[in-house]
C-alpha cells in the first residue's frame, strides 16, 4: 500500500516537466464526447499499466440529471479513456453520513455503467481508513482517508459544478473530501474557531486537507450542474461542458468563472491557492479553446439571507451568515415536526443562530460556533456551520 505523500505529493505523470497550467473546455458534443475531447488534451500514455481511481461526486442518493451527482456518461468515458491507454480502473465513492452506497451507486446510474464495463464500484465506507498527516494543517492536522485510496497509483476527482451553501462552490477540491473515511467528513463541520483567524474553520480545513490530497487530474462535469442551495437543495442548471485539468485548483477555477465565480473569492481555494497547492489566477492558466467563455452561464447563488418562518419556531438571528440559515432551513423543513417530541409544548421553540446574542430565553437551542457564549442558556450544537443530521442527535441527547 502506498503511503499518501508518495500517491499525492510525487511528481504527477499525467504532467509533463516543464509544463504551463493548462485545463481543456468542452462542449457541445453531449456528456460522453465532452469528456473525450476534453481528455484529449491530456498525455494518457504514462498510466499505462497504472492503477486509476475515478471518484466522482455519488455521496447522495439522486438521478443523474438532478445537478446533484456526477452524470454517468462522464465517468463512462473516463473510464473507456484509461482503459483504452492501458490503465486498470475502478470508480470509488464514500457518501455522506446515513446514505447507502449501493444505492446511490444505483440512483445515479452508476451501477449499470460499471456492470456493463465489467468495472469495479467501490463502496470506500467498507474497509478501515488510513491516518494521514497533514504537516502545514491550520484547522485540522491529521484526516482518516479510506484505506481503498491507497490501491491505487493516481485519483481522479470528478465533481459535478456546484453552488454549495457553506463553502460557496464544490468542485474538484472539495470533491477530495469523498475520500474521507465515514463520519470523519462531518468533523471538518464541527471544527472549534481557529486562534486569531476569522477564517471559517471548514474553509480552512479543506485547504489543509488538500495539502494532501490533491488528485492527478480534474475532471469537472457540468453537464448539469447546481445553483442556489447547493449541494443538495439547488436548483439543476445545465451547461453542457465537461473540463479537464491536471492542476485541480486551475481547473476549479475556470469551472468557477463558468459559473460567474471569481475563484478568489472562494476561501478554500483562495487559501489553498496562496499556500502554492495551485493556481487559481486565470491570466497564468491556458485555457483552450480560446473562446471557451462562450459557455460562460452564471450560475444563481446560494441565497445571503433566508426567511425562516415555521410555525412555533421563533428563530433569534444575529449576524449569522448563509451557511448557518440554510442549514436550519434545510433541518426544519426536513425535522421541525420531530423537534417538537423534545421540547415542552409550552410557547415556540427558540433557536438562535449567529453572534453576539444576549438574553436569551432559558431553553434556546444554540446553534453554531457563533453561539457558543450562549451555551449555558439551553442546548449548544457546534459547528461551522452545525451540521444538519448533528443537531437531533444533540437535541436527542439532551
Ligand atoms: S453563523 Fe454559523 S456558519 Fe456562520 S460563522 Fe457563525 S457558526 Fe459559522
Amino acid at each position: 500500500m502506498k503511503d499518501a505523500r508518495d500517491l499525492f505529493l510525487a511528481a504527477n505523470p499525467l504532467r509533463p516537466p516543464g509544463a504551463g497550467t493548462a485545463v481543456a473546455v468542452a462542449g457541445g458534443l453531449g456528456p460522453y464526447e465532452n469528456t473525450r475531447a476534453a481528455l484529449r488534451s491530456i498525455d494518457l500514455s504514462q498510466v499505462r499499466g497504472r492503477r486509476v481511481l475515478l471518484k466522482p461526486n455519488v455521496g447522495r442518493v439522486a438521478a443523474p440529471d438532478s445537478g446533484v451527482v456526477t452524470n454517468p456518461q462522464v465517468v463512462a468515458a473516463a473510464i473507456d479513456a484509461f482503459r483504452e491507454a492501458g490503465a486498470e480502473v475502478a470508480v470509488g465513492e464514500s457518501p455522506i453520513v446515513g446514505v447507502n452506497m449501493p444505492e446511490a451507486f444505483e440512483a445515479a446510474g452508476l451501477t449499470a455503467i460499471a456492470a456493463r464495463r465489467g468495472c469495479r464500484l467501490i463502496d470506500m465506507d467498507r474497509r478501515r481508513f488510513t491516518e494521514v498527516a497533514l504537516p502545514d494543517g491550520r484547522a485540522i492536522h491529521h484526516v482518516r482517508v479510506c484505506q481503498d485510496v491507497f490501491d491505487f497509483d493516481l485519483v481522479v476527482s470528478i465533481p459535478v459544478m456546484k453552488m454549495h451553501m457553506h463553502t460557496g462552490v464544490t468542485l474538484a477540491i472539495k470533491n477530495m473530501k469523498g475520500c474521507l473515511w465515514r463520519r470523519s467528513k462531518v468533523e471538518l463541520h464541527m471544527l472549534p474557531p481557529i486562534k486569531d483567524d476569522t477564517a471559517k474553520p471548514i474553509d480552512v480545513a479543506i485547504a489543509d486537507m488538500s495539502s494532501v490530497l490533491r488528485p492527478h487530474l480534474a475532471l469537472v462535469d457540468g453537464t448539469v450542474g447546481m445553483e442556489g442551495l447547493g449541494p443538495g437543495a439547488g436548483r439543476a442548471r445545465p451547461l453542457g461542458v465537461v473540463l479537464a485539468g491536471t492542476d485541480a485548483y486551475a481547473a476549479d477555477a475556470v469551472a468557477c468563472r463558468l459559473m460567474g465565480v471569481d475563484a478568489r473569492q472562494i476561501p478554500h481555494l483562495r487559501f489553498g491557492a496562496e499556500r502554492g497547492y495551485g493556481v487559481i489566477e486565470l491570466p497564468r492558466i491556458e485555457v483552450a479553446p480560446g473562446d471557451w467563455l462562450r459557455w460562460a452561464a452564471p450560475f444563481a447563488a446560494p441565497p445571503e439571507n433566508l426567511t425562516i418562518e415555521f410555525p412555533n419556531i421563533t428563530v433569534l438571528d444575529r449576524n449569522s451568515c448563509s451557511a448557518c440559515q440554510s442549514t436550519l432551513l434545510l433541518f426544519l423543513q426536513k425535522h421541525r415536526e420531530k423537534l417538537f417530541d423534545y421540547f415542552s409544548s409550552d410557547g415556540p421553540i427558540h433557536i438562535a443562530i449567529g453572534k453576539g446574542h444576549a438574553d436569551l430565553p432559558a431553553g434556546t437551542l444554540c446553534l453554531g460556533n457563533c453561539t457558543i457564549n450562549q451555551r449555558g442558556k439551553g442546548i449548544f450544537v457546534p459547528g461551522c456551520p452545525p451540521v444538519g443530521s448533528q443537531i437531533l442527535r444533540v437535541v436527542a441527547e439532551g
